[in-house]
């Protein structure tokens, strides 16, 4: 054996038990008590629990948006992912207007191969359908990216799609069995609402959230559900942060199955009260932030079932950068930093207060995500023969979260001050340490692009 992983505590979306784990080739090929098979490397994880690695099924690495890039690139982003225990992130390839699926597809593997220091995948954030592209999806599939992102907002950034073009996508995703992610915003009424607060003088931060309210949100859920149901679509709501959004998918799984909601972390802890700081460009992000009511709702969301995965949507934008709307909310690049502190954020807002089981923690960070994205049973499980993407965290380790002590290239953190318990302390892709004790000792470039499978639907 390569690595041995002895007396920790396994943790799985079903069971959580003592056992060791023994990994060869980059596989896990034993689970058992008291493993006594020699190995290259023993680690021991007593007192800690031994975890599948996070996917952080949304990611904006090296973006180009709203005349900036994202400055987090694929080497700075992906060692902050493997510091929060995400051995695989699941990044969005923009179409650039003019360009094919499979070319989107190349022109992000050339940024992402040299760079990734954890496995990645590619979503197509499908940016201008055709009938011809429609045709190509097959290809696609081939090529391992089996999701596909369409947004109803950002008409003026170039990147909508028509409730056409939305329905035409889930009718192709019945047929060929792929996931169509889709953010759920309605364009018009949000665009009708900031020329009116920009008429006003209305500029700052503020406004950002307030010409995005619950029912823009609201009202774009009901609609894609409402085309998927009609189209026999497979479709997964990206990024929810509104009451509002979780009761009509809550309805609406209960009519038709192939339902699914995402949300992240800031949306589960953080509230528009942001916005009044004098650094509330920071948080703008699409939808924004909410308020109190919402953050429970998403929280009960997940422990009941009706959202299925949490995300990030790191998407970094320096303060430098987010100040080209110093005076105008409309101008602020939209994004926030999250792949590194999701884990240690679930555990300690949501496991440790009770909100969510640990065992839900790794089924909405890494088995669900897995199966929706069609990387299971290779990834997001412990067992023998999957990739031994694997998280030993210390529920005792305590940290103020700061961008002092976090890796990404932003040069602030929106968890400035918050405590967390419990973090990931070794880091494991494939078998090998990419974070040990903290530590990074992983390489640019060592990281994979994993093709990907079929949709694989939820019970
Ligand atoms: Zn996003």
């Amino acid at each position: 054996m390569d690595l041995l992983i002895k007396n920790g505590t396994i943790v799985t979306p079903k069971d959580t038990f003592k056992a060791d784990i023994g990994v060869k080739d980059g596989k896990i090929v034993a689970i058992a008590s008291n493993i006594t098979e020699k190995a290259q490397e023993v680690v021991d994880a007593s007192g800690k629990y031994v975890m599948p690695g996070g996917i952080d099924a949304h990611t904006h690495m090296e973006m180009p948006f709203m005349g900036t890039t994202t400055v987090d690139d694929f080497e700075y982003g992906t060692i902050a992912a493997a510091f929060g225990g995400v051995t695989t992130i699941l990044d969005f390839a923009i179409q650039p207007k003019d360009k094919t699926f499979l070319e989107t597809i190349s022109l992000w593997r050339g940024k992402a191969d040299p760079k990734v220091v954890v496995d990645y995948g590619i979503h197509v954030a499908v940016t201008n359908l055709t009938e011809d592209l429609v045709k190509e999806i097959p290809k696609v599939l081939e090529a391992g990216v089996s999701s596909f992102k369409l947004f109803m907002p950002y008409r003026k950034e170039g990147l909508m799609s028509d409730d056409g073009r939305i329905y035409r996508m889930l009718e192709e995703s019945r047929r060929l069995g792929f996931l169509v992610q889709l953010h759920a915003e309605n364009n018009s009424v949000l665009e009708l609402l900031i020329e009116r607060y920009v008429s006003l003088g209305k500029l700052s931060a503020e406004y950002h959230a307030k010409s995005r309210p619950n029912f823009v949100e609201g009202e774009a859920v009901h609609r894609g559900l409402a085309l998927a149901a009609a189209a026999g679509g497979n479709l997964y709501i990206v990024h929810m942060s509104t009451k509002e959004g979780v009761a009509e998918l809550s309805r609406m799984k209960k009519l038709y199955s192939n339902l699914y909601g995402e949300t992240c972390p800031h949306y589960l802890i953080l509230t528009d009260e942001k916005y009044l700081s004098p650094k509330g460009r920071r948080y703008i992000m699409s939808p924004p932030l909410r308020g109190k009511a919402d953050n429970e709702a998403l929280w009960e969301g997940l422990a009941n079932g009706t959202l299925s995965t949490v995300a990030t949507d790191h998407c970094t934008f320096t303060d430098a950068q987010k100040d080209l709307g110093k005076d105008n909310f409309t101008k602020v690049p939209n994004g926030v930093p999250g792949t590194e502190t999701m884990i240690p954020i679930l555990y300690s807002e949501g496991v440790s207060k009770n909100r969510i089981s640990l065992n839900k923690l790794v089924e909405v960070v890494s088995y669900n995500p897995a199966k929706l994205f069609g990387l299971y049973p290779r990834k997001g499980t412990l067992n023998v023969g999957s990739d031994a993407d694997i998280v030993v965290f210390d529920p005792d380790f305590e940290m103020e979260l700061s961008q002092e002590n976090l890796h990404s290239r932003i040069d602030y953190s929106i968890y400035e001050g918050v405590k967390v318990k419990g973090m990931p302390i070794h880091v494991f892709v494939r078998g090998k340490p990419v974070v040990y004790n903290r530590e990074f000792v992983g390489k640019k470039g060592t990281g994979k692009f994993v093709p990907r499978g079929k949709y694989q639907p939820l019970n």
